[in-house]
């Protein structure tokens, strides 16, 4: 429901932004359906944006008004251990636009401590290109090159071609790796195969990538977020290598059995990733400007404000294809 509500207020080291476009995510669709606990009604939902800076609180050193911006979707406090550490994505007193705090389904939305979590957009990147960066692609870029470290000519299975999925597909072509795309729906695995995924797989994944990469996937990343993907990824696994849990598990998921006894014998790594710290945005945004990396061919369409209540509710109904991005 679209309605009118008084424009935000910076807070002292915050700063209200213009929305210029803002990406439509499955966790939207959690939030809307009473998954999440920390939301309290009335709220504004949306998480992934790019705007301009509109006002700006008397504390904020380096942004102004005109600064064009996007913000990871886990703002840091800025004073606890994570975040004194640059790990603001893991920050103990996290604020959320969309979840926590009111978000950017909207015109206006005020962001927390400007200087510690805001992010310049690059006149290269355009609005809707750099709204598709703030949850799905970053944590993609966070699993790929944060975490496990992926290195030209390694195997990357990735479980999942939804957003993120393609994503990764995307970053890890990019970063020399032999890509195996694993899903249930073909028309998915026809994205993968378009963004440069080698192979694409659609039953009996585990087998299939042993077969494919002579021993199993030096990198594999979980990018649904169920039991089954999960437990798929580690088991496609070659000796020493590394698991990224990037889709998040929720219900009767959130405990996994995971078979530890493959992950010592065979002295596997296994990394949660929760969005990425704003200290590691720099290498992805000089990726994306050199060309390497192209986010805008994952957006599928862009739709109106006022469509966005209908686009979040028919999640629940259909696969979703690539992402959508409001442009209010
Ligand atoms: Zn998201
Ligand atoms: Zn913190």
């Amino acid at each position: 429901m679209i309605e009118t509500v008084p424009d935000p207020e910076p807070e002292r080291d915050g700063v209200v932004v213009a929305v210029r476009a803002t990406g439509v995510c499955r966790s939207d669709w959690h939030a809307w359906m009473g998954h999440d606990p920390s939301i309290v009604l009335p709220h504004v939902p949306g998480h992934e944006l790019c705007g301009e800076v509109v006002a700006v609180g008397p504390e904020v050193r380096g942004f102004s008004v005109g600064d064009r911006v996007t913000v990871p979707f886990c703002c840091g406090c800025g004073a606890c251990e994570p975040c004194r550490l640059g790990e603001t994505q893991v920050c103990e007193r996290d604020v959320q636009p969309g979840f926590t705090i009111w978000g950017s389904f909207a015109e206006l939305v005020a962001l927390p401590r400007a200087d510690l979590n805001l992010v310049r957009v690059p006149s290269a990147l355009s609005d809707v290109e750099a709204a598709s960066l703030g949850c799905r692609f970053m944590t993609a870029w966070a699993a790929l090159h944060v975490h496990a470290g992926v290195r030209a000519g390694e195997w990357v299975a990735v479980h999942g071609c939804g957003g993120v999925g393609l994503a990764a597909v995307m970053i890890a072509t990019a970063a020399g790796a032999s890509v195996i795309a694993v899903d249930i729906d073909e028309r998915k695995l026809e994205r993968a195969r378009t963004l440069g995924a080698a192979h694409a797989v659609s039953a009996d994944p585990v087998d299939a990538i042993r077969e494919l990469t002579g021993g199993g996937a030096h990198v594999s990343i979980d990018a649904l977020g169920s039991a089954v993907t999960c437990v798929n990824s580690v088991r496609c696994l070659r000796r020493r290598g590394r698991h990224a849990q990037v889709g998040l598990l929720l219900a009767d998921d959130r405990s996994v059995a995971m078979p530890m006894a493959q992950v010592i014998a065979h002295e596997l790594r296994v990394f949660g990733v929760h969005g990425m710290a704003v200290r590691h945005y720099d290498g992805m945004l000089r990726a994306i400007a050199s060309g390497a990396l192209r986010p805008g061919e994952l957006v599928a369409k862009t739709i109106a404000l006022r469509a966005v209540g209908e686009e979040v509710a028919s999640m629940g109904r259909f696969a979703q294809e690539g992402v959508t991005v409001v442009v209010p």
